[in-house]
Formats: structure tokens, C-alpha cells, sequence
């Protein structure tokens, strides 16, 4: 086992590597275990670590290689993040309102990467209630990005990418309602995969904006995302808006070459928004795929720039709603000694929301009161659609979309010079997808000043087979994405 690097392993060479017997799930599950130990208490990745439940799951793995079950992920240690309801282990939300929450079943996500092997490592710091774009909201304290521990790592879904990034697990999952699995997998140099809405359950997943809100893969590569998304993927009677459609054979997909693609660059991308630095190793990037076979198109998406406002208009009204059922009556924080049934309400949602939370709540009671339903929430679900018909547009005449995943690299932690606006800013080029439910990935594509770059490649509605083809290509051709195995270790 000592000649396998098993931090830069791709999922793929796990399987081969348990299949072969050079190691066994116990061995692989205590290196990650290990890794977090020395590594989290300067990280903050992990709310809930799972070390005991690993280790049996791992054991019992053993025996089914033993036997010779050949499961996709089967020996395979993960990370969930803190929004997935997980039986019998703590799911936070990363919020003091469901700090000692532990649901009584799983969610989807939880059991279908269960049932195709995958071992629980443990649960992900994220932003809390998965509001945010820095991990600086969790209840749980701020995550560090590994790459430089003075900097953010991006959120909501920054537990698991600064994790994956760590080589504290080799995967991990997250959702994504407004860019929170890419804007982190970009700030962290991994892959992150937003799948199109309806794609993968969302039963169990605790509710955000719900006409947005996806759970997708977090890895190294775009091919071991194709696994886990294989896991992850398909119809869940549970949940209703699950798309009942056929789940493609992505490994196989991924394979074809990108040669006669279109790839539609939108100027709207490239405006003043993204630092310059970014803008190049994103062209280059481009140029790369041109090099390939793909036909770079430039392609307009004008009503860009309306995306945050339409996002933050439609999240926060759908958050308001979803989150009216944390009241101190049926589960969650409860206030001590309340007067009576006011002060209850009032008190247990004082004290145990946060205050980003609380300012979305505020602001989606004020958009869908009488007075100002038609003038904010009414406007934003036509813009939506607005965007959303742009985007089918562009994608009749071309197969992806690239451009930048987030304006700029990491940023520095508790930077006073962010304003809240400037924050919703880092969503500029990821929420549209979310508007539209369309897939959406993150792939590492250059460095800049030590940090990583992301670039984003977005599909027609349930194409993450071209997606996913695309990145996993340009990865033949690169080692962007190997870098962060490279990033030098930093316990004390
Ligand atoms: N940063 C966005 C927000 O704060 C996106 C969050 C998400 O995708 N969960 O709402």
C-alpha cells in the first residue's frame, strides 16, 4: 500500500486498488480518518466527523469485495455535506437552530451513495442553512481554503471543497441553488458538478430555495464526478420533482472526443466583473479546447447582469417559506422558558438563526407580502424566464457554454472591504444556471498568484453526459486538476 499515493488517487484507481487487494476499505477509511484528524483542527471542513461508523462500514465493505461484489463505490470513503439528512448522525445545517438535530432517516443522496458502496466519513462545514458564499455563516465558525489558510475557501458547500481539496476524503457531495458546489470547487481547484434540476432527489436535502436547490458531486476530475453523479442520479418517488428520465452511462460518455463541439463563450462573462488574471487563464483555457477540435461560437446572454437581482428576489421568498417551520414547537432550537406562544415563535427564531438567515427571511416576507408581490416577486419570476429562454437559445445552437465560475480566486477571510452586495456579487455567473435548471461545472483551469481558477461549462437541460464530457477531455490534456494534490501540507 505505501507506493500508492492515495491522496491524489482518482476514484477509479481506489476501485482497481481495493478490487486487486493492494488495500483494503479499513486501511484507505483510517487514512482519511487519519488525515482529518491532523489536518481539520486548522481547516474547520468538518462539523461532524464519523470515524467509528466509517470503520464498520469499511470492515463490512471488506467482506462484500471478499465476495465479489463489484459495486461502483463500493470501499470508497465520502463526506456529506451538513445538509443531507443522515439516520442516527447529527445534520446541523451548519445553524444553532438544528445543532443537535438528528434525523431519523436518510436522504437520498445519503442512501443511493450508501447502496453503491460509499463509506460516510463524516458531515461538511458549509454556510449556514447553505446561505452564502464563503463559509463564513456557519454557526460551526468559518472553513479555511487549503490552498492558503488566511483565505475563504467559497460556499455554501466549502466544507466539502476545502476537504476534497485537503485530501481529507477523495469525494464528497453537495447542493447548489445559486453556484455553492462551483463557486467553491473553483476557489478550491476542484470539480463540482451542479446537475440539471431534477436530476438527483432532493428528498431528504434540507430545503433552501426549492426551484433551485441540487445536490451534485464534489472530486478531483470530472470523470470521478461521472461516478457519483451515476450513484447519485435518477427518479425518487419521494420526490416529486425528480425527473423521471433514463440516467446515461456517463463513464462511457465522458470518453468521446470533444473534436465538432460547439462551445458558446458569452461576452457577458468577460465584462468588468471578473478580475483580468482570471479573465486570461479562462481564455487560455478556452484556446486549449479550441486546440482539441471544439469550434469556439462567440454567443450573447444579455440579461446576465439581472441574474443576482432575480436570484436574491426568488431565494430569500422561497427560504422565508421553507424556513417558517423552524418555530421551537416541532424540532430544532427552542428557546428557555418562554412567556407564551408569541414570545416562543419569536425567541427560538431570534436566538437560533443567524444573521444572514435572518436577513433572507426578512427580505422574502417583505417580497411576497401583498404590497410588494407584484412589484418584486412577480418581476423576478418573469426575468427568470427571461433568462431561462436565453439560455435555451444560445444552447439550439451550441453543445456547452464555457466562461469563468466566480469573478476572482479565494478571498481573504473577514475581509471588511466585502459588503453584503459585493458577496451576492460572487454568484454573477452561476445563478443563472440555477434560474434556468440547467447543468453546470466547475474545472480547474489555471492558477493565479498561487490561488486556483475555475471554469465553468454549462449544458443543455439534462445533458451532464456533454458536460461532463467536455471537462473530463480537457483534463486528458491538462493537469490543472492535479495541482491540488500538489498543495503543500500545513499541519503544525
Ligand atoms: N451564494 C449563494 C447564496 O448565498 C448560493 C448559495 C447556494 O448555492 N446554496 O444564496
Amino acid at each position: 500500500m505505501s507506493d500508492i499515493d492515495l491522496r491524489a488517487c482518482s476514484l477509479h484507481e481506489l476501485r482497481e486498488s481495493l478490487e486487486n487487494k493492494q488495500i483494503s476499505s479499513v486501511e484507505l477509511t483510517q487514512f482519511f480518518v487519519d488525515r482529518i484528524k491532523l489536518l481539520d483542527p486548522q481547516l474547520n471542513s468538518v462539523i461532524t466527523p464519523t470515524m467509528d461508523l466509517a470503520l464498520k462500514q469499511a470492515k463490512q465493505a471488506d467482506q462484500r469485495i471478499a465476495h465479489g461484489d463489484d459495486s461502483a463505490l463500493l470501499g470508497i470513503p465520502i463526506l456529506h455535506k451538513d445538509i443531507f439528512c443522515t439516520e442516527g448522525v447529527k445534520t446541523t445545517c451548519a445553524s444553532k437552530m438544528l445543532a443537535d438535530f438528528v434525523s431519523p432517516y436518510d436522504a437520498t443522496v445519503v442512501s443511493a451513495l450508501a447502496k453503491s458502496g460509499a463509506i460516510t466519513l463524516g458531515k461538511t462545514n458549509m454556510d449556514e442553512f447553505a446561505m452564502g458564499s464563503s463559509n463564513e455563516t456557519s454557526h460551526f465558525g468559518a472553513v479555511k481554503n487549503p490552498w492558503d489558510l488566511s483565505r475563504v475557501p467559497g460556499g455554501s458547500s466549502g466544507g466539502s471543497a476545502s476537504a476534497v481539496a485537503a485530501g481529507l476524503a477523495p469525494c464528497a457531495t453537495g447542493t447548489d441553488t445559486g453556484g455553492s458546489i462551483r463557486q467553491p470547487a473553483a476557489l478550491c481547484g476542484i470539480t463540482g458538478l451542479k446537475p440539471s434540476y431534477g436530476r438527483v432527489s432532493r428528498y431528504g436535502m434540507i430545503a433552501f430555495a426549492s426551484s433551485m436547490d441540487q445536490a451534485g458531486p464534489m472530486a478531483k476530475s470530472a470523470a470521478d464526478c461521472a461516478q457519483l453523479l451515476s450513484a447519485m442520479a435518477g427518479h425518487d418517488p419521494l420526490d416529486s420533482t425528480s425527473a423521471k428520465l433514463a440516467v446515461p452511462d456517463y463513464a462511457t460518455e465522458i470518453e468521446r472526443p470533444v473534436a465538432g463541439l460547439r462551445i458558446g463563450v458569452p461576452q457577458e462573462f468577460f465584462d468588468k466583473q471578473l478580475s483580468p488574471a482570471v479573465a486570461d487563464a479562462i481564455h487560455t483555457a478556452l484556446r486549449q479546447l479550441e486546440a482539441m477540435g471544439a469550434t469556439l461560437v462567440d454567443v450573447k446572454l444579455p440579461s446576465t447582469p439581472l441574474g443576482v437581482s432575480t436570484y436574491y428576489v426568488i431565494a430569500p421568498a422561497e427560504a422565508s417559506a421553507n424556513l417558517a417551520r423552524y418555530d421551537g414547537v416541532r424540532f430544532g432550537y427552542r428557546c428557555e422558558a418562554p412567556q407564551n406562544l408569541e414570545d416562543l415563535y419569536v425567541r427560538s427564531r431570534t436566538e437560533g438563526f443567524g444573521e444572514e438567515v435572518k436577513r433572507r427571511i426578512l427580505v422574502g416576507t417583505f417580497t411576497l407580502s401583498a404590497a410588494s408581490y407584484d412589484q418584486y416577486f412577480m418581476k423576478a419570476q418573469q426575468v427568470r424566464r427571461m433568462i431561462a429562454n436565453e439560455y435555451d437559445e444560445v444552447l439550439a445552437n451550441v453543445d456547452v457554454i464555457a466562461g469563468p465560475s466566480a469573478p476572482n480566486t479565494a478571498f481573504p477571510l473577514n475581509d471588511a472591504s466585502k459588503s453584503i452586495t459585493d458577496m451576492y456579487m460572487e454568484d454573477v455567473f452561476t445563478v443563472g444556471c440555477n434560474l434556468a435548471g440547467l447543468p453546470a461545472m466547475s474545472i480547474p483551469a489555471g492558477i493565479v498568484e498561487g490561488l486556483p481558477v475555475g471554469m465553468q461549462l454549462i449544458g443543455r437541460s439534462f445533458d451532464e453526459a456533454t458536460v461532463l464530457r467536455v471537462g473530463h477531455q480537457f483534463q486528458l490534456q491538462t493537469d490543472w486538476h492535479r495541482q491540488v494534490s500538489r498543495i503543500a501540507e500545513f499541519a503544525s
